[in-house]
């Protein structure tokens, strides 16, 4: 058996949000920044992830704003440090997005935002917004059954799980690199796992 139920990326669960994925909404800046060239873009979050996410977006976008719910980031600080000091990139402390617009133009022109201190709302212009709030292993049907970390990955050792036979491969044990071409390389050490462990079995 190889697991490869993956990750999937959270969302904030605005409805705006939901309507306008793919029109503007985005969990993944390595995959879609491309198609932000030249526009304002926004990258909601404070962890690794997010300062990733933002360095990586300021080879397109003009201008990129991190949208942080708190007044200091979760990020390492090295991470941090680049993306406070990198000139296109700035920073919307204390702030909840309220609303993704515009639905009635079907893509996103904007952000409006709430800063949770002072409770005032803007709108923040921009041609894309990027989630970069945590991803969700695909892996509760396995608790109980196989090892998992502390945040729900598969612990694997090269795609080996605890239990003869069980291999895993994909977003559901790499909590780091979450791309295709990372996904698509641990499936062939998963395969080929199986085929050791199907011909040391006779099969
Ligand atoms: P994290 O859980 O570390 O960070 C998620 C961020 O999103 C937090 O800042 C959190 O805010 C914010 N957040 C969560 N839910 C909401 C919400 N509903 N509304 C608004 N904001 C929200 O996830 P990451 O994906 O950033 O990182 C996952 C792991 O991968 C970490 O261990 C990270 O270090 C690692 N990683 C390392 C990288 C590197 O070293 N280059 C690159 C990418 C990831 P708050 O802080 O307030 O909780």
């Amino acid at each position: 058996l190889i697991v490869a139920t993956g990750a999937t990326a959270q969302y904030l669960g605005l409805e705006s949000e939901q309507k306008l994925r793919s029109k503007g909404v985005s969990a993944c800046a390595t995959c879609d920044g491309f198609f932000f060239r030249d526009q304002p873009v926004a990258v909601i979050g404070g962890g690794d992830t997010a300062m990733e996410d933002a360095l990586v977006l300021t080879r397109y976008a003009s201008q990129v704003t991190i949208v942080h719910r708190r007044d200091a980031f979760r990020a390492s600080k090295i991470m941090a440090q680049r993306v406070l000091e990198h000139p296109k990139i700035q920073v919307r402390w204390n702030s909840v997005v309220e609303e993704v617009l515009d639905v009635a133009r079907n893509k996103v022109t904007g952000l409006r935002l709430r800063d949770v201190v002072s409770q005032a709302v803007t709108e923040l212009p921009v041609g894309g917004v990027f989630l970069a709030i945590g991803h969700k292993p695909n892996t509760e049907m396995f608790r109980g059954q196989l090892e998992l970390d502390a945040k729900g990955y598969l612990v694997t050792d090269r795609t080996c799980t605890k239990v003869p036979g069980v291999f895993a491969a994909g977003d559901v044990q790499d909590v780091s690199y979450r791309q295709a071409v990372t996904a698509a390389g641990t499936g062939c050490m998963a395969a080929l796992e199986a085929e050791r462990f199907l011909a040391a079995h006779g099969a």
